[in-house]
């Protein structure tokens, strides 16, 4: 290939395809699937993620309540509602935004969670489903990466495929997508050795380390297709700052294919968080009785 030439895999009109497709769903069902975004204290990032979400969702036709708590709230009144929302019929999805504050601990609320409304696919039910190929609700982060590789025609099937990173909430959960879509998967992380060695093996190379361009072109083999989930804000002379990710600029120049920091994978997260909970209605209106339906017919 001639170098310089990647193309680039952007994020959003992948995102806005599986936005449409959301609200298509969500139109053929009987009332509008809805989220409940919980967001315990005042944390910027959390204030602003949850709003973009609740936007989000209104664009697309979903229903959504943010329920804000105040920074004292304890783990038992937390878990309260949880059990709540869990129990409410006319809630289809939950997501808890994290990190919560430093005195709760998120294990168990995550552990609390409904896995039919885990809209985040976090919950142990829901990533035991994903690594036996069941069915389930799959993290956002890692099931955006295969819906914008396939909005991009990227082949996962029969490639050779590196995983740079073995977090929860994206590495590990990538890596059991890939290797569900027929991928050969390896994985690498901080203890591995000669990184370079490993990523070069790579068709297609998932770059999850949280680390500000770890991968030069050096380490990317000639015609590889990169996916760059790190996102980092660099200081600029101006002082706005930038954002990057894990994977060098440069990288451009050797890889067939790449997607940029800002504006790759990043609008992928809440596109499938709000296909997620469609997802969700979808299977607790096939469970539900059907209403004109009286209870002796219903097996
Ligand atoms: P994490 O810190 O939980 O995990 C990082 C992983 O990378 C670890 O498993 C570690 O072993 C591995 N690693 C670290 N340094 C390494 C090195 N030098 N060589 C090899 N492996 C190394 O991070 P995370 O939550 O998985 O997030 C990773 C990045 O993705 C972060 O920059 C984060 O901001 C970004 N992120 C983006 C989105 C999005 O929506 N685009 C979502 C989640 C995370």
């Amino acid at each position: 290939m001639t170098p310089g030439t990647a193309r680039v895999l952007g994020g959003p009109p992948a995102a806005a395809a599986l936005l449409t497709e959301a609200g298509r769903r969500a139109g053929r069902l009987p009332r509008p699937p809805h989220l409940a975004l919980v967001r315990v204290g005042e944390d910027p990032a959390s204030v602003s993620y949850v709003r973009g979400k609740a936007q989000k969702a209104a664009e697309v036709g979903l229903s959504s309540h943010v329920h804000a708590l105040p920074e004292a709230t304890t783990q038992a009144e937390l878990l309260a509602l949880v059990e709540t929302l869990n129990a409410d019929p006319a809630v289809n999805g939950i997501l808890v935004q994290l990190p919560l504050p430093a005195h709760l601990n998120p294990e168990p609320v995550l552990l609390a969670l409904d896995p039919a409304k885990d809209v985040d696919g976090l919950h142990p039910a829901n990533t035991g489903a994903l690594w036996n190929n069941h069915a389930g609700l799959r993290p956002c982060t890692p099931a955006g990466i295969m819906a914008l590789l396939a909005h991009h025609g990227v082949t996962v099937a029969g490639q050779r495929t590196v995983v740079v990173g073995r977090s929860a909430l994206v590495g590990r959960p990538v890596a059991g997508l890939l290797l569900n879509a027929d991928a050969t998967v390896t994985v690498a992380h901080r203890a591995t050795p000669d990184l370079g060695a490993v990523t070069r093996e790579a068709d297609l190379l998932i770059v999850a380390a949280g680390q500000v361009h770890l991968i030069t072109p050096d380490m990317v083999r000639p015609g590889a297709v990169v996916v760059d989930v790190g996102i980092h804000r660099v200081p600029t002379e101006s002082g706005k700052g930038r954002l990057t990710g894990d994977v060098h600029p440069d990288v451009a120049q050797v890889a067939a294919a790449l997607t940029p920091v800002p504006g790759g994978v990043g609008p992928m997260t809440v596109a499938q968080l709000l296909m997620n909970t469609v997802i969700a209605a979808e299977r607790q209106h096939a469970r539900a009785p059907h209403p004109e339906v009286s209870g002796e017919h219903v097996r």
